[in-house]
């Protein structure tokens, strides 16, 4: 008889969890507060798309659930860069053929759920978890049900009940870090049944300490998110009458503002949403564990959140697999071997906010970008730019950051010097050097 394994939380991390989990032959149950999204209309997300690539894929195939995903993606194959004047400006993401997908999470969230359904999982809607016994197994909802598991799996998001039960435990860690900067979603209408802009980019408005963006949507509209800082001018805290914001944009984002005709109506009626870093240690007691956005939630400016909670999953299932499925062993030793690939993507997550808001229209930046396109062009192996490993490869987050860092310095160094004066040759040894410590 194998385990039973109850995972609270439906989300995006939970329901594709439990789809490999029950493929492998356990007796998997989730816990979710909402009502079904399928019959109760939106998901009452945090935003409505979502950036999917190689890190989020890879256990969606592994799952056997891509393909039925695959026909709602809309690929974007880098960033659209609009300038003040409305000029735009074209930077890919990788290689030729190399992008990342732009998805609904209703959609997908809908379609995992669905899986885990076909898969033989029973979901449980409306069933908020409100405490949970760590030495007995015990669950307990908040209308009176209890349910004892012989494995429990947290994936109830950012604001986790199980972490907030974690938190009375012994010599548990725990820190939560909010941005200056909140977050606002405006929607853009097609014409005529068309987009309104181009479809297969990330549309980026960078402005300094503040940005827009937008991604495409399947039913043609594109959903805008705006990044600002709550207070300051100017802010959220400025932006007060319907004035306001149309002057706001019409000075930082005129070719947006044309757009979006209803601009100020979306503006007040919108929530204005924070963005918060959380960080805990360890992610287990006993038979409990934390996965996804309850372990490690991140900012959004790397589009990592989601695909580095369906890496969890991978890597969670192949130690399981690798310690056959002895979970007094798999948990402390996911907790202990995962936290540092959750940092790492953490830091990198913030820092590439400053990237895109400020850096991604710079000369320097441009210069950066272009050296290094050049050294990967005569050393595609040995010098993968920071941002693909990220993205496009299964290289540890830690190691993708570590790396980055010598990257770093390597450009700094030959950045000195004069373009016809760079020798591919000497940067790629310099690299190398630094790699082994030299
Ligand atoms: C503005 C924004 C943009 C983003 N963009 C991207 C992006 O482009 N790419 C990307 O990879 N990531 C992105 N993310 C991050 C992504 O949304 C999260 O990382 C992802 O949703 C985490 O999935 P999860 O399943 O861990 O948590 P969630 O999706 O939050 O799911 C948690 C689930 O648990 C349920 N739940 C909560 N408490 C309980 C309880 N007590 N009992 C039962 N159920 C409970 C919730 O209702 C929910 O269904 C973005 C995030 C934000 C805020």
């Amino acid at each position: 008889m194998k385990d039973k394994i109850s995972i609270i939380g439906a989300g995006l991390v939970g329901s594709l969890l439990a789809v490999i989990l029950k493929q492998k032959g356990f007796d998997v149950q989730i816990f979710e507060k909402r009502k079904d999204p399928r019959k109760s209309g939106a998901a009452g997300g945090r935003s409505i798309n979502l950036a999917l690539s190689h890190r989020g894929i890879r256990p969606l195939r592994v799952a056997g659930v891509y393909e039925k995903i695959e026909p709602y993606l809309i690929p974007m194959h880098g960033r659209m860069m609009h300038d003040q004047a409305g000029e735009l400006t074209f930077q890919p993401y990788g290689k030729e053929g190399q992008f990342i997908n732009s998805v609904s999470r209703a959609q997908l969230n809908e379609l995992l759920i669905e899986s885990a359904e076909e898969a033989g999982v029973e979901v449980f809607f409306d069933h908020k978890c409100g405490d949970i016994n760590f030495d007995s197994n015990m669950l307990h909802f908040e209308h009176g049900k209890e349910m004892k598991s012989d494995l429990i799996i947290g994936t109830d998001g950012a604001f986790s009940a199980i972490r907030k039960k974690l938190q009375f435990t012994d010599r548990f860690n725990f820190s939560q870090h909010y941005i200056e900067h909140g977050y606002k979603e405006l929607e853009i209408q097609p014409k005529e049944n068309t987009f309104r802009l181009e479809p297969n980019y990330l549309h980026i408005w960078p402005r300094g300490n503040f940005m827009l963006i937008a991604l495409p949507n399947a039913d043609k509209t594109f959903t805008c998110t705006l990044f600002f800082p709550f207070e300051g001018n100017p802010s959220f805290s400025t932006l007060k009458t319907k004035a306001d914001v149309e002057a706001f944009f019409e000075q930082y984002f005129k070719d947006a503002l044309e757009l979006i005709p209803d601009l100020s109506e979306q503006f007040f009626t919108n929530p204005t949403s924070s963005l918060v870093t959380t960080k805990c240690e360890p992610w287990h007691k006993n038979r409990s564990i934390l996965l996804g956005d309850a372990a490690h939630a991140i900012v959004p400016f790397y589009g990592q959140g989601m695909n580095s909670g369906f890496e969890d999953v991978r890597l969670f299932v192949e130690l399981a697999e690798e310690l056959d499925w002895n979970w007094d062993k798999i948990l402390p030793l996911y907790s202990s071997r995962r936290k540092k690939d959750a940092d790492a993507i953490s830091e990198l997550a913030l820092h590439n906010f400053i990237e895109m808001r400020d850096h991604v229209a710079d000369p320097d930046f441009l210069r950066r970008k272009k050296l290094e396109s050049q050294i990967q062009e005569k050393y595609p192996k040995e010098w993968i730019p920071l941002y693909s490993m990220v993205t496009f490869s299964d290289i540890p987050y830690s190691e993708a950051l570590k790396l980055g860092k010598l990257q770093k310095k390597v450009m700094d160094e030959f950045l000195e010097l004069k373009e016809s004066e760079v020798n591919y040759d000497q940067v790629i040894q310099r690299f190398n050097a630094l790699k082994k410590g030299d």
